[in-house]
């Protein structure tokens, strides 16, 4: 079969799709036959290399795919051959203080297929059953392969870390990526008023589409100053700021007193200045997340799967073209998913 492969780390040149032997589904493991796959950040940094994270060559990544149940090993009882499925990249230990807890996100083991483990970019993948998720008739494979892992992140973070609520006033900084489009929806569902930063009409256009009232393009105006003026300067009650260095100050500074700032990830790096003045003073929160619990995903899952939130794709490739889809990502072109198909399948 085929897979994505990453012949060591560096740039989109270490990118194969090569010729790999199919995996065997061990026990508690299910082989699916991959439909859809797409791209996130972590798969580029999984690329570049990241310290401590020694890992074999050549790698498969991939931490989202959708496909069909092939095949499954001992002692597996929720999945039978012929079943649509989407993948969760999480892996717990399930006994450690964390996940005894009842919070598998914070495992002191925590470990994602793709980045620490095999990856899914590939025409076939065994993958442990608890890290599967059914997936109804008539959702389409793009919209099932790309939603798991940005619609999980987003809604663990704004709903059960950030408890977003109605009447609020989120902003929602890069509306474009995966989790800030997911973001932009489920703070509209959770009854707040949106704002969004986008850097083109098109992409803010997008954002207005998914649910933000106030569509800011970064790159013309200062965000905060905006912000600012929209709200009286009061502030909003919660920024989501996933880009990181570039934007962390201004983020305090769209912040009214007593908001919130939540972090799921740093795509910009993650060193900003910060302002402790502005933190104390302003009375301010920082709150970090990162991906879900199965129940907050299958929660958000659900409410993909019946249409309330709406996957935005925007390119689908052959998985062969893989660095291209990087390359997407990188100059953050479009708005929305990077989907990935086996050649095999398109
Ligand atoms: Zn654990």
């Amino acid at each position: 079969m085929k897979a994505v492969q990453f012949t060591g780390t560096g740039g989109t040149d270490v990118i194969e799709y090569a010729e790999v032997e199919r995996p065997e589904p061990g026990p508690g493991e299910v082989l699916v036959d991959v439909k859809a796959g797409a791209l996130n950040h972590v798969d580029v940094w999984a690329r570049r290399g990241l310290p401590g994270n020694d890992l074999s060559y050549p790698h498969t990544p991939g931490c989202d795919g959708a496909g069909v149940v092939e095949a499954v090993g001992e002692a597996i009882e929720r999945f039978a051959p012929g079943d649509r499925v989407a993948v969760w990249p999480g892996v717990s230990c399930g006994t450690c203080e964390f996940c005894r807890r009842g919070e598998p996100s914070m495992c002191v083991e925590y470990a994602l297929l793709g980045e620490h483990l095999p990856g899914v970019h590939a025409e076939y993948a065994a993958v442990p059953e608890e890290n599967l998720v059914p997936v109804p008739d008539g959702v389409d494979w793009a919209t099932a392969g790309a939603a798991p892992l940005v619609f999980g992140t987003a809604w663990r973070m704004l709903i059960e870390r950030g408890d977003v609520s109605a009447g609020e006033t989120v902003l929602v900084l890069g509306a474009s990526g995966g989790v800030g489009h997911a973001a932009v929806q489920i703070a509209d569902h959770a009854g707040a008023t949106v704002f969004a930063t986008g850097s083109s009409e098109a992409k803010l256009d997008a954002a207005r589409d998914l649910g933000a009232e106030h569509a800011i393009d970064y790159e013309r105006e200062d965000f905060a100053d905006r912000v600012r003026e929209l709200t009286d300067r009061r502030g909003v009650d919660v920024v989501v700021d996933h880009v990181g260095a570039a934007t962390w100050q201004d983020s305090l500074r769209s912040l009214a007193k007593g908001g919130r700032v939540l972090t799921c990830g740093a795509t910009t790096g993650p060193n900003p200045e910060t302002s402790i003045g502005r933190i104390f003073w302003n009375q301010l929160q920082v709150i970090g997340s990162t991906m879900a619990s199965p129940g907050e995903l299958d929660r958000a899952l659900e409410l993909v799967w019946n249409g309330e939130f709406e996957v935005e794709v925007r390119e689908t490739l052959p998985m062969s073209e893989t660095a291209r889809g990087h390359e997407l990502l990188e100059s953050r072109e479009g708005f929305g998913k990077v989907v990935l198909v086996p050649d095999s399948e398109l």
